[in-house]
């Protein structure tokens, strides 16, 4: 499922660099996750980063995007053509 940036963003863009998949990006009021990219970090980490280094503990899961772990690998597999995850 990917993640969602809820309420208590205070826009510090901390989550921004951390996530590899660059689903994250500054919106109008706070910073916004793209379901289409977010992985939850699978493919390259086991947990999701953006919700490690929040320090209001902003992203959370986003019951509107439920996927498989299979689901968000071949996500993750569509946004990195011809690598392998780890
Ligand atoms: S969970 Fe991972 S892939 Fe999803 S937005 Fe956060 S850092 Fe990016
Ligand atoms: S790290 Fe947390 S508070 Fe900072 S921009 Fe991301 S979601 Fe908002």
């Amino acid at each position: 499922m990917a993640l969602k940036i809820t309420d208590g963003c205070i826009s510090c863009g901390a989550c921004e660099a951390e996530c590899k998949n660059h689903a994250i990006s500054e919106g109008e009021n706070s910073y916004i996750i793209d379901p289409n990219k977010c992985t939850e970090c699978i493919g390259y980490y086991d947990s999701p980063k953006c919700a490690e280094v929040c320090p209001v503990e902003a992203p959370k899961p986003d019951p509107d995007h439920t996927e498989t772990r299979d689901q968000l690998l071949d996500k993750w597999r569509r946004l990195h053509p011809g690598e392998v995850p780890k």
